[in-house]
């Protein structure tokens, strides 16, 4: 790629590029994206209007024939869109053929043979964003926002992508440019502006500034919102685990026997509760085993239970809780976790109360419930709803951002405590200047190529 300026919003491309925009493989159709200042000649080289109509409209959709060497090849539809009123603010063309492998190769090869290079992951994006169209967070929203697998994250995205991100960092870059000033003024007039009252007036505003940095960064629901809350089901054999895995995926996923220990892998679905995906794991009981197989299933077990965002420990209760029990018990001890006491729709074992009254077990992390009568699934879904959080309301959603964030927020309270102990405004300046440079990495305000190297490698060809 070469540029010939170094500004970011007057950077232009020499070269045009083209890529299938739409997945690979056999569909209705297929879309070929091409961008640069050759575009729209490589399309009058390649297609025939209909009509023989010659204008090329600036986004009207055209419908005709892609002919090569005198030989139609497809009929589609083809949009000119001139620079700058484009996805990269270059011409831009879009072809749309049908979705055949033979098709799709026959024409990109034919658009390369004209001139266009192929172009790199995500790199039409990087261009929108070169070319001052985007910012780098609402380029990364684009990617989230095709890889989002529930509403929320998909909310979150169109929200990152129509500046949500842009306008908090934006926000807190006006509000720390305007407490630097302050500093800078009390380090230039010595004589009007006394050191201890400007600290005075701005030491707390940077410890609030960094404190609303910090609120913004919740990498846990910015997690739950890419993945999906991680939900694990355990519990000793029999308790009712593939029943209630089952009953809250409403499918016959997991095979429900009586003969304990049948569930011997794990075993998972998911479902979206009000746009956010839960990840439903079921495992292997924990208990020592003699038998490979079943060994295995229970280190896998070991680990999802440890990794998971919440544990649902089902337990029978129609039976005393026995040692077996207990060692689950204290497995998920401190974590984030549930107790289903499940088959509620059976007397329960004397036993049972007994037993709970010696564990230290929380009231409010107890749900009663029967699996196969499907009694209670409701409240127990709306607590796993409760458990994931609202976390697509945040206004930074990807861990890049949040990361830098969490570096600008610290550089703030550091120059705060520095004013504080009454070192050299100019060394906190220093610190401050840092956190401007890290709120400005989240929209590329400040930028190098390692970094939108990095950015955009997570893209894919076409993007
Ligand atoms: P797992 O080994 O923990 O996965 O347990 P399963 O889901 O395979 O269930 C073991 C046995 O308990 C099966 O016979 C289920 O039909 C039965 N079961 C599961 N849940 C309930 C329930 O709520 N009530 C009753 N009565 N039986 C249940």
């Amino acid at each position: 790629m070469i540029l010939y300026t170094v500004q970011k919003g007057e950077q232009m491309n020499t070269s045009t590029i083209a890529a299938l925009a739409t997945p690979p493989g056999q569909g209705g159709l297929a879309v070929i994206r091409i961008s640069g200042p050759d575009a729209v000649d490589i399309l009058k080289k390649l297609f025939v209007p209909a009509g023989n109509q010659t204008a090329f409209v600036d986004r009207m959709m055209m419908y005709g024939h892609i002919v090569l060497d005198g030989h139609p090849l497809d009929e589609c539809m083809a949009v000119v869109m001139r620079a700058p009123r484009s996805y990269t603010r270059e011409d831009v063309v879009e072809i749309q053929v049908h979705g055949g492998e033979q098709v799709v190769s026959s024409v990109l090869k034919a658009v390369f043979h004209l001139g266009a290079e192929a172009a790199e992951p995500g790199e039409f994006t990087r261009r929108a964003f070169e070319n001052g169209r985007i910012d780098l967070s609402q380029a990364e929203a684009v990617m989230q926002l095709i890889s989002a697998t529930g509403q929320q994250a998909a909310d979150a995205a169109l929200r990152q992508l129509q500046g949500g991100t842009l306008r908090f960092v934006k926000k807190a870059q006006t509000e720390l440019i305007s407490l630097m000033a302050g500093v800078t003024a009390a380090i230039d007039y010595p004589e009007e502006i006394k050191e201890e009252e400007a600290v005075g007036a701005i030491a707390p505003d940077l410890i609030r500034l960094a404190d609303k940095l910090l609120a913004a960064c919740d990498e846990r629901g910015a997690a739950v919102l890419d993945e999906g809350l991680r939900v694990v089901i355990c519990g000793k054999p029999n308790a009712g685990k593939s029943s209630l895995l089952n009953a809250l995926l409403m499918e016959d996923r997991a095979i429900v026997t009586d003969i304990p220990g049948t569930t011997r892998d794990t075993v998972e679905g998911s479902i979206q509760l009000d746009g956010i995906r839960i990840h439903l794991k079921d495992t292997a009981g924990i208990r020592d085993s003699e038998e490979t197989v079943e060994r295995i299933g229970v280190n896998r077990a070991r680990e999802a239970i440890k990794s998971a965002d919440l544990r649902l420990m089902v337990l029978d209760i129609g039976q005393k809780p026995d040692a077996e029990d207990e060692a689950i018990l204290r497995l998920i001890e401190g974590m984030d976790n549930l107790y289903i006491f499940n088959k509620s729709d059976l007397p329960e074992h004397p036993g049972f109360s007994d037993w709970l009254q010696g564990q230290h077990i929380p009231k409010d992390e107890t749900m009663t419930l029967s699996a196969q009568l499907g009694i209670g699934l409701d409240a127990l879904r709306a607590r796993l709803r409760a458990a994931a959080g609202n976390p697509g309301q945040n206004a930074l959603t990807l861990a890049r951002h949040m990361k830098l964030a969490r570096q600008a927020a610290e550089a703030l309270k550091r120059a705060a405590q520095a004013m504080q102990d009454g070192l050299p405004l100019d060394l906190c300046a220093v610190d401050l200047n840092e956190a401007l440079a890290r709120l400005g990495e989240i929209t590329g305000d400040n930028f190098s190529e390692a970094l939108l190297d990095e950015v955009f490698a997570t893209f894919c060809v076409g993007k």
